[in-house]
């Protein structure tokens, strides 16, 4: 199994290279050459089996031969020992036909740490075999930042720094971040938003000299190993509800387009999906996107779903890549595009993007309303990210079973729920002390020289 660029100029690679490298060096994202295929009854025996043995069978296909089975098995086990939940993703149900995903029982209380904790033990083990020493640098809207922390805290090959945009994440988000005492880790509250943020990272893997220098690598939602680990739960969930004998729909809070990609792997793999719905915040880009088939960034609006909070959507690069057939000077001609403010997706392109994925939004007064109506009407207090999906889901709710991710635990953005329900969730007693810990951060400003200058120092280059 080979991966490609989106953007058709870097050699290919194979699993293990494209999940150490991150970004391409053409600046495009890695997907595989081709996307493997299970048969309905390797899809059937999935019934009743550990969230474990799906992950397996759902992404042996896609790792070459980076690992034998017997390492891949015991990685798998280890990533999803630390959940607080024996399901690992439980499927509860909302309404008839309507069901929620609840995916944040990892150490983090969000859906990230489902891949996060296994590329953890990919890089790991991919590390201890290589004897190199790598610099993981990542940008966060909150919970990616923390999902990695947790991941790669106390690893011997490994320093992680945490671009978060400050003052712009929550302060659960926030001290999971600064409280880990790990000399590898480093929290940095940038100056600006996310897509600063986020637009430093992309600066630092396009400076040869400094990617090489520091041997960066990234675990952003670009890095295919973190698509892939989020497939298998588009598997786990849809077979609970007798997939591949029926259809099943699901609705997902998106931001960088990484989550609800992985539902597109899903379906290109043979799980038989109905709608995949996007559903964003008020910085609704993709939605219309979806609606216009032109691209145009807007800026933020800081909402009370920070995670979504994003006008350039790094993994609809993917998509893009897919709707154009494969083709990458296309894709590289959009990015381009995308630099001068934007750009217009071709008919062809646009067509299959329509018939593939379909959207919706919610205002932050519809976010706060879900959740107090699903808290009165279902008996679910939803974060705040969750409560954008349901609310989207209601407008695709039918005969087909409609699965709504739960993105993040409640208690991560205890004052948006608070303000909405009236309640203010606690932490799961696992984490109750999170308040009482002391906290590490280095303030920075938005400029290049100085971050890049610091983790020289901190690795002592
Ligand atoms: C990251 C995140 C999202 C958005 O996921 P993408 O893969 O970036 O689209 C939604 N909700 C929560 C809680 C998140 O942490």
């Amino acid at each position: 199994m080979r991966y490609i660029s989106t953007r058709g100029g870097a050699p290919a690679l194979t699993f293990e290279q494209a999940m150490m490298t991150g970004l391409a060096t053409d600046g495009g994202l890695y997907v595989p050459e081709t996307v493997p295929t299970l048969t309905t009854d390797q899809i059937a025996a999935m019934a009743g089996q550990s969230y474990e043995q799906i992950a397996f069978t759902v992404m042996r296909p896609f790792i070459g031969d980076t690992f034998t089975d017997d390492e891949f098995r015991a990685m798998i086990d280890r990533a999803y020992a630390g959940f607080g939940h024996d399901a690992r993703a439980p499927l509860v149900q909302l309404a008839p036909n309507h069901f929620l995903l609840e995916l944040f029982h990892g150490p983090t209380l969000a859906f990230k740490d489902f891949a996060m904790q296994l590329i953890g033990q990919m890089f790991q083990a991919s590390l201890t075999r290589s004897g190199e020493r790598i610099t993981i640098v990542g940008a966060t809207s909150g919970d990616t930042g923390s999902a990695a922390i947790e991941a790669f805290r106390g690893l011997d090959n490994v320093d992680v720094f945490i671009l978060f945009p400050h003052g712009r994440v929550s302060e659960v988000q926030r001290r999971q971040m600064t409280t880990p005492n790990e000399a590898n880790v480093h929290a940095l509250a940038m100056d600006g938003d996310f897509d600063d943020c986020q637009a430093m990272l992309k600066d630092m893997f396009n400076d040869t000299p400094f990617r090489d220098g520091v041997r960066l690598a990234g675990v952003n939602s670009i890095n295919w190993g973190r698509v892939l680990a989020q497939v298998v739960y588009y598997f786990s969930s849809a077979v609970s509800l007798g997939a591949p004998h029926r259809e099943i729909s699901f609705t997902v809070p998106t931001g960088n387009f990484g989550d609800i990609f992985a539902g597109y792997i899903a379906k290109q793999m043979g799980l038989p999906i109905a709608d995949l719905v996007v559903a964003t915040n008020q910085n609704d880009i993709l939605h219309r996107t979806l609606e216009t088939g032109a691209y145009t960034k807007e800026g933020v609006t800081p909402s009370i779903s920070p995670s979504m909070d994003i006008q350039v959507s790094s993994n609809f690069e993917r998509a893009l890549f897919y709707a154009y057939g494969g083709d990458g000077a296309a894709v590289a001609a959009q990015m381009d595009d995308l630099k001068s403010g934007g750009f217009e997706i071709s008919q062809g392109a646009y067509q299959y993007l329509r018939d593939t994925f379909m959207s919706g939004r919610a205002s932050e007064e519809e976010t706060s309303a879900a959740i107090k109506t699903y808290l009165a009407k279902h008996g679910e207090l939803l974060c705040p990210h969750s409560a954008v999906g349901v609310h989207v889901a209601e407008d695709h709710l039918g005969a087909t079973p409609m699965i709504t991710l739960a993105t993040a635990h409640p208690a991560k953005f205890p004052d948006a729920v608070n303000a909405a329900s009236g309640i203010k969730p606690p932490l799961p007693p696992r984490m109750a002390d999170l308040y009482d810990r002391d906290e590490r951060v280095t303030r920075v400003a938005n400029d290049f020289d100085a971050i890049a200058t610091l983790i020289k120092e901190r690795i002592a280059l």
